[in-house]
């Protein structure tokens, strides 16, 4: 049985009329395959749920969390299916906890860990096109889960492995992965064909096209990803793996930030551990510490210690520093208008220079760079936010990414 599933975002759903043209894409598959449709849920709608939960508390609880902002999943699917029902195919909805979709790990952060098949496959022999609410699963004491934001990326690709689907297609509102965001810069350029790799530096470095976690589980898994638009029948992006790929390019994209803050303890008395100090209660409060630099003051007895977090997570971050009693400092300092640009490819492994030509290229903008952080494929740099749209232009054609 020859299975392909269809992951439709958010916009490509945000109204009736474009769910009646994401019926029409389903329809044509249909033709050809067994489909299995994942959805996300309306454009806007998960965004509402969330800031109703704020009102109610900061400190919603994170259970209930993810049974209100799951919600928004069935309107959509179930409007998928209506619309399929009306043009007169088998369809219906299914609720993740339905199937069920078994999750592991924490509440609003889980991983899909197993799918059960066989109600989906029996329906599927029957011609039915079942339409799934992505993002959601069940966890082991059988309460609603979600899988962080932008998650039916990874519903549709742990799908695509579970049923050994022949192609995971990915709908969204750009026709594929670019060199950088086509919204924010108007020369960036489609990749054709791109690896797990640099997709998930991509994704996790800002570019929301694809959901990180959802790259791991594919890289994994192997499964390939088709990204494309539901709004044109332009040819999207592959994303496969590195052996698929012939590249002559240096670097493949460029992403940025947006959520960054910067946190700068002052006169810290230096000694060793103490770094372990400052970090091990951030730690033990899930605060994921990013880029990190350290400098030893002129009479080497005290250190600044500067590193980035999640902007959310700044206030937390605050206390928890201010209450250490372990750590003594002469000031405290936060940032929140950062940004971390990225350049990312592959081809820097084996390419002298990259590192040079990005702060040079930077430096003739007279853009400072804060802190710096690189890793084989990739080198980042923190820069004032009201930089980023000149850093990315400027690096774009530095690295010829418009060619
Ligand atoms: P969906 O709702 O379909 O999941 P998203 O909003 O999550 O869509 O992702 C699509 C958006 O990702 C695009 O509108 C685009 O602005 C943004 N984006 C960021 N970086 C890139 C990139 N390198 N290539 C393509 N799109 C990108
Ligand atoms: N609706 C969820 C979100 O907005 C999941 C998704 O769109 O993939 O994050
Ligand atoms: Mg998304």
């Amino acid at each position: 049985m020859k299975i392909i599933v269809l992951k439709f975002g958010g916009t490509s759903v945000g109204t009736t009329d474009r769910i009646k043209k994401v019926a029409k894409i389903i329809a044509k598959y249909k033709k050809k395959y067994n489909v299995i449709v994942l959805s996300s849920a309306m454009s806007g709608v998960t965004n509402n749920l969330i800031n109703l939960s704020k009102k109610i508390s900061k400190n919603f609880a994170d259970s209930e969390y993810d049974v209100l902002v799951s919600s928004g999943e069935q309107v959509s699917c179930a409007l998928i299916s209506g619309e399929l029902i009306n043009k007169g195919f088998n369809s219906r909805s299914w609720m993740s906890w339905q199937i069920p979709i078994i999750t592991d790990g924490k509440y609003k952060f889980s991983r899909i860990s197993k799918i059960n098949k066989n109600q989906i496959i029996s329906y599927l022999k029957k011609g039915g096109i079942p339409i799934i609410t992505g993002f959601q699963g069940i966890n082991n004491k059988n309460r609603i889960t979600t899988i962080g934001r932008g998650g039916t990326d990874a519903s549709a690709i742990m799908f695509a492995k579970f049923f050994e689907a022949e192609k995971c297609i990915i709908y969204t509102d750009v026709d594929g992965v670019y060199s950088t965001d086509p919204n924010k810069l108007k020369s960036a350029k489609k990749i054709k064909v791109i690896s797990y790799e640099e997709m998930l530096e991509m994704a996790s470095l800002g570019a929301k096209v694809m959901q990180p976690h959802s790259i791991q589980d594919a890289r994994l898994n192997r499964v390939d990803i088709e990204v494309r638009s539901s709004f044109t029948d332009n040819d999207g992006t592959l994303i496969t793996k590195r052996k698929n790929i012939i590249n002559n390019k240096i670097i493949t994209g460029i992403s940025n930030t947006i959520n960054d803050a910067k946190v700068t303890l002052l006169g810290v008395r230096d000694k060793p551990g103490i770094a372990a100090s400052i970090f091990k209660p951030l730690s033990e409060n899930s605060i994921n510490v990013d880029m990190v630099v350290q400098n030893i003051s002129a009479n080497g007895k005290e250190t600044d210690l500067t590193f980035t977090i999640k902007s959310d997570d700044l206030s937390k971050t605050k206390k928890i520093i201010l209450q250490n009693k372990k750590i003594n400092f002469r000031d405290l300092m936060f940032d929140k208008n950062v940004s971390k640009v990225s350049i990312i490819g592959v081809g820097m492994v084996t390419t002298p220079g990259v590192t040079y030509r990005m702060f040079q290229s930077l430096a003739n903008q007279k853009i400072n760079i804060q802190v710096i952080s690189t890793s084989e494929i990739k080198i980042s740099v923190l820069i004032d936010k009201k930089n980023v749209r000149k850093a990315i232009s400027s690096l774009h054609k530095e690295f010829k990414l418009n060619k």
